[in-house]
C-alpha cells in the first residue's frame, strides 16, 4: 500500500523525472541554495556531474555574494533563491576566478559593486576582449573596485576578508575569509573530489597559498568545484586532499628535473595513477605536469 506522504512525494517527483528525460541536454539554468552554518549559504549547480559553487554571506545589512557562476540566467536564478530564502537586499559581488563559469554570471549584477583581483580584472577585460564580448557586457561584468593583498570590508557586523595569497587556478584568485565564523571561500582555488585544473594555473605556487589558507585558523574551507559534505567540518580533508595531489605532483616531476628530464619525459613519468578514479585527471593530468615543469624550471612567465 503507498502511504500519504510517498503518493506526495511521487507526484513531486513525476514532473522532474519527466522534463529530465525530456531535456537531457539544456544548459542547466537553476541550481539550490543551502545553509552551511548560520549567515553562510552555498549555492550550487550541478552541470553534466560536476558541482560548481558560489557563496553567500548574510549580514544585518545584506548580502555578499562570492562568484556569480556560468550564466546570467543561472545568476538571477541564484538572486530569486536569495531574495526568497534570505530576503536581504544583494550588495557586494566579489569574483575569483575570471574564467566564464565563474564570471558570466556577473550580467546579472549590474546593480551591485563589484570586487575583484587587479589580476582577475586584468584576466576578465582580455578574455571578454578575446571572446568578442559586447561593450554594454565589459561594462557589466568588471568590477568596481581592485585590490592587490587584501582588501577589508566591515559590513552589517561582520568582517570580512578578501585575500589574495598569490598565484594559484589563476593570476588573480581571490580568498574570501569571515574569521568571527571560521569560514573561507575558496572558489577555484579548492577543487574538491577532483583532479584540480591548471590550463592557467600555477601548482607550485598553489601550494603556497593553500599553506596561507592553512594558516586562516579557518574550520570550513568552501569549494569552488565539488559537493558540500553534510558536516562541513569535513571539507578540511578534501582540502588536505588536494594539496597531497599537487605535492605529490612537483616531487614526482622535481625528481625527474632532478635526473635532467625533459619537459615530455617527465610528462611520461609522472602518472599520478593514485588519482586516476577522479573526475578530470584523465584531462588535467598533462597539462598539470606540463605546467608545474615550467614552473620549476623558471620557464612559466
Ligand atoms: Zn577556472
Amino acid at each position: 500500500m503507498i502511504t500519504k506522504s510517498a503518493m506526495t512525494l511521487l507526484i513531486f517527483l513525476l514532473p522532474i523525472l519527466f522534463v529530465s528525460q525530456q531535456e537531457p541536454r539544456n544548459p542547466v539554468s537553476s541550481g539550490t541554495l543551502k545553509q552551511i552554518i548560520p549567515g553562510h549559504y552555498v549555492y550550487s549547480m550541478n552541470n553534466a556531474g560536476r558541482v560548481f559553487n558560489s557563496g553567500v554571506i548574510v549580514t544585518s545589512e545584506g548580502v555578499l555574494v562570492f562568484d556569480a557562476l556560468d550564466s546570467e540566467a543561472i545568476a538571477r536564478a541564484e538572486r530569486e533563491s536569495i531574495s526568497s530564502i534570505i530576503k536581504q537586499p544583494v550588495r557586494y559581488l566579489v569574483s575569483s576566478s575570471f574564467h566564464d563559469p565563474y564570471s558570466k554570471g556577473n550580467i546579472a549584477y549590474a546593480d551591485v559593486f563589484k570586487i575583484g583581483h587587479e589580476n582577475y580584472r586584468a584576466g576578465l577585460l582580455d578574455q571578454m576582449q578575446r571572446g568578442g564580448a559586447s561593450a554594454e557586457e565589459q561594462r557589466a561584468r568588471q568590477p568596481n573596485q581592485t585590490f592587490r593583498d587584501r582588501v577589508t570590508l566591515h559590513f552589517g557586523g561582520k568582517e570580512i576578508q578578501i585575500l589574495h595569497f598569490g598565484r594559484a587556478h589563476t593570476r588573480g584568485d581571490s580568498i574570501v575569509f569571515v574569521p568571527q565564523d571560521r569560514i573561507a571561500y575558496l572558489s577555484e582555488v579548492f577543487f574538491s573530489g577532483e583532479f584540480p585544473n591548471m590550463a592557467q594555473g600555477y601548482g607550485v605556487s598553489w601550494l603556497k597559498v593553500l599553506d596561507a589558507v592553512e594558516a586562516l585558523g579557518a574550520d570550513i574551507f568552501v569549494a569552488g568545484h565539488g559537493p558540500i559534505p553534510e558536516d562541513p567540518r569535513a571539507t578540511r580533508a578534501e582540502l588536505h586532499r588536494l594539496r597531497q595531489i599537487l605535492t605529490d605532483a612537483r616531487d614526482g616531476i622535481q625528481n625527474e628535473i632532478a635526473r635532467g628530464a625533459t619537459e615530455d619525459q617527465a610528462v611520461a613519468a609522472v602518472k599520478l595513477q593514485q588519482y586516476e578514479k577522479l573526475p578530470t585527471y584523465a584531462a588535467q593530468r598533462e597539462v598539470s605536469v606540463r605546467r608545474m615543469y615550467k614552473e620549476l624550471t623558471g620557464n612559466l612567465p
